[in-house]
């Protein structure tokens, strides 16, 4: 028996076919979030979702890290620090454990410092920036120390925080929400345009590279690119969306958690992280 629509017991959660008003249902493709079909006509409706790593927990534990505060040129540590942040905390959480001490950027600076001038013979001050590139080398082959062991005076013996890195480009959007769903908070840069410093809570950031700000070192044209995490997605209005955590601190937009259209994102770098003693 075919259940057709009663105008008497309407339901909220149930979405008819407006043709032959049949119930949709959720359609057979398990990558299509939130895809109904009608099983007559083939008829399909998106409907608004949202899944974001601010509201879900493991456990009932959060896994997202305090939001970082960066310094100029320093969003690509901040952001990697951040994602593998996230990741112990999601790890801790299966096995019911609070969340882990943040990682220390100064102790990934100061490495990231240590390789320059090795390369160059120079002090590096930090005035060209932390690159991905050079920030996953150490983070792959040397790791970083928790912020207290860092401080502490014998850092012997204590758990550096080193990972694998798996770099992806040309990622669709559901595989991109489909690793944010396995516990993921996702590393990739978006393009600076006017938006970008206008952005206030509820906006979504459109990420649009046809207009990224070009801006010249010793004379040299350079793109502007912005590295950030993402926490969460969803769909509005038949645009699908990014959440993502930034290092502008808790004042910047909703708690310090963004929105990006997802469209033009496609390049994500996913960390998996693993401790290794004594360095
Ligand atoms: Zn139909
Ligand atoms: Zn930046």
């Amino acid at each position: 028996m075919e259940m057709t629509m009663e105008e008497d017991s309407f339901e909220d959660d149930i979405v008819f076919c407006p043709t032959c008003r049949l119930i949709l249902y959720p359609t057979d493709d398990s990558n299509k979030f939130f895809l109904l079909s009608c099983r007559a006509c083939n008829h399909e409706v998106r409907l608004d979702y949202e899944f974001t790593w601010e509201k879900h927990k493991v456990n009932k534990k959060s896994i997202l890290p305090p939001v970082r505060k960066q310094n100029a040129g320093t969003c690509c540590p901040n952001a990697v620090l951040t994602s593998l942040d996230a990741r112990l905390n999601f790890n801790r959480a299966l096995m019911n454990k609070g969340p882990a001490e943040m990682l220390s950027l100064d102790h990934l600076l100061e490495q990231y410092s240590e390789e320059e001038e090795r390369k160059t013979g120079l002090k590096y001050d930090g005035s060209k920036g932390y690159k991905l590139r050079e920030t996953a080398h150490i983070i792959r082959k040397k790791g970083v120390l928790h912020e207290h062991d860092y401080a502490s005076k014998n850092r012997q013996g204590k758990s550096w925080c080193r990972a694998r890195h798996y770099p992806q480009k040309n990622a669709s959007f559901t595989e991109i929400c489909n690793k944010i769903l396995k516990g993921n908070v996702l590393f990739t840069s978006i393009p600076v345009t006017e938006q970008w410093s206008m952005l206030k809570a509820g906006d979504m950031y459109m990420a649009n590279r046809d207009l990224v700000i070009t801006e010249y070192y010793d004379n040299k044209p350079e793109e502007s690119w912005h590295a950030i995490v993402l926490v969460g997605f969803g769909q509005e209005g038949g645009v699908e969306y990014f959440r993502f955590q930034n290092s502008y601190g808790t004042r910047f937009c909703e708690n310090g958690i963004g929105i990006v259209r997802a469209r033009e994102i496609c390049h994500i770098e996913r960390f998996e992280p693993y401790y290794v003693n004594d360095n």
